[in-house]
Formats: structure tokens, sequence, C-alpha cells
């Protein structure tokens, strides 16, 4: 007989992976596709994830109405110089899902991550399938010493990558980027100066990139590979922009900002 301490660890590791009650409400969804039992479908409308035409550089919804443009992106970001590829958001970072994302910080909210992860993942995958590069794209977290970390030292973003990875059967490049400074929380400081304050925040972890193939999964190194750069929230995209500079000078290919919630209009 195992220890019980055993049996209620293995049901918690069983219930992570194949959750069958809703992280928001607890009710069953059981009946639900597997893969699909991290949000019951009452909670998923709440949650009401973008499902009209988005900006494929800034992830911000198109207006219908907007004339196709021979320039990438939209007008809202036109102007900006990312150093990101392009960027994908599951919804908008208001109502329900801002909630759920607030959730997601909290030492008891990782159910919620996991299963924002896991949505992600399936909203990802015409994206996923469009990726035509040789090798499966790395899902690689930001890293966030300078938020407020949950005691076991699990991070949103990390916890997002985490069940993302999983669901959606790619390699989960953990540690790969590292904060080479530690700048003060993005919240806290002015639009106008966010910038600036992550400039420089990140670089690679050399080891990981000279390791490549076995520490990171798959059959080739960082050079040139797509990379999901995963957050959960993305406001002004200064902290994914400082992200993917670090990847790019590493010799990453195509870096693609992938977010749960985007901020939609004002800061
Ligand atoms: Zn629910
Ligand atoms: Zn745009």
């Amino acid at each position: 007989m195992p220890q019980p301490w055993i049996t209620a660890a293995t049901h918690a590791v069983a219930d992570l992976v194949f959750p069958e009650r809703c992280a928001l409400c607890a009710a069953s969804t059981a009946d639900q596709a597997v893969g699909r039992r991290g949000f019951c479908f009452a909670c998923l409308r709440d949650l009401a994830p973008f499902d009209g035409p988005r900006c494929g550089r800034c992830a911000l919804p198109r207006p219908p109405d907007a004339s196709p443009s021979a320039e990438p992106g939209c007008p809202a970001c036109r102007a900006e110089r990312y150093a990101f590829d392009g960027a994908w958001a599951w919804g908008p970072y208001q109502g329900a899902l801002r909630h759920a994302v607030l959730l997601a910080k909290r030492r008891s909210g990782r159910g919620v991550a996991a299963a924002l992860g896991e949505q992600m993942s399936v909203g990802l995958a015409d994206l996923l399938a469009a990726d035509a590069s040789e090798a499966p794209p790395l899902v690689a977290p930001i890293p966030s010493p300078w938020r407020r970390r949950v005691r076991r030292g699990v991070t949103p973003a990390e916890e997002i990558a985490r069940s993302l990875a999983r669901a959606a059967r790619l390699p989960l490049a953990l540690g790969l980027l590292r904060t080479a400074k530690s700048p003060a929380r993005q919240a806290s400081v002015a639009p106008s100066d966010r910038w600036r304050n992550v400039r420089g925040a990140f670089r690679v972890s050399e080891r990981l990139r000279r390791l490549g193939a076995d520490r990171i999964g798959g059959s080739q190194r960082l050079e040139g590979r797509t990379v999901l750069l995963v957050d959960d929230v993305l406001t002004t995209g200064a902290t994914c922009d400082a992200a993917a500079r670090a990847l790019r000078k590493a010799g990453s290919g195509r870096v693609v900002a992938v977010v749960a919630a985007r901020r939609v209009g004002g800061l």
C-alpha cells in the first residue's frame, strides 16, 4: 500500500496533467475533449478569447473594415520597431481574462496558468501549422525575477509555457533566457520609460546555446530556430522586444511573442 501522501501527490500530478475540473469555477470538465479540460465552457465564454482577425505583428484586433496594406503590421504598430517578428495573444486583457491572468500570478493559480497554456496551444494551431522551419519551434518563457514570484519559484510565464509546450508537443526551453540585469517592475515604471527600463535585461544562456540539441530538445541548436517567446501579458511590447533582441543576437530564427492576454486601448 502506498503511503497516503504518495497517493495524494500522484493525484495532484495527474490532475495537473489531465485536469477534469475547471480551474476557475471547479465545475467538472470530464466530458470535454482531453487537452481542453482546463476551463469549462461557461468560463471559456466569459474569458472571451479573440475570435476575429488580429495584427500578426502586435496581436491587436484589426478593425473588420481595415483595408489590406502591403506594409507589415497595422496602424497601431507600424511606427514600432519590435525585435520580435510577430505577436499572438489568446484574448484581450480585460474582464474575466484579466482576472484569470491576475489569479495565475498567485501560488494557488497554477491550474489557471496551465489552463491558459492549454487553450493557447489550441488557438496557436494554425500559426504552428504555418511554420515552415525544419525543427519544431522552441517554447521559451520570459524570465521574471523582478516580478513577484510565488514561493515555489514558478512564474506565470513559466507555468503557461510549460503547459503550452506539453499540449502542443513542443520542446520547452526553460532557462534559455536569463536576466542580465534586474530592472524595476515594468508595471511600476511609466509607460514611456518601459523600453529603457528593460533594454539589455536579458541574455541567452551560453551553456544552453552551445549544448543546443541535448538540452533544449529537437535536432537543432538555437541557430535559425523559431522561438515562441511566452509571457502572460503583452502591453507595450518592450519586455518581449528586449528578450527577442537577446535571442536574435544569439542566432535564433523567427521570434514570435505568444501571450495569454493583450492589453487593448490605453495603458
Ligand atoms: Zn468554469
Ligand atoms: Zn499591429
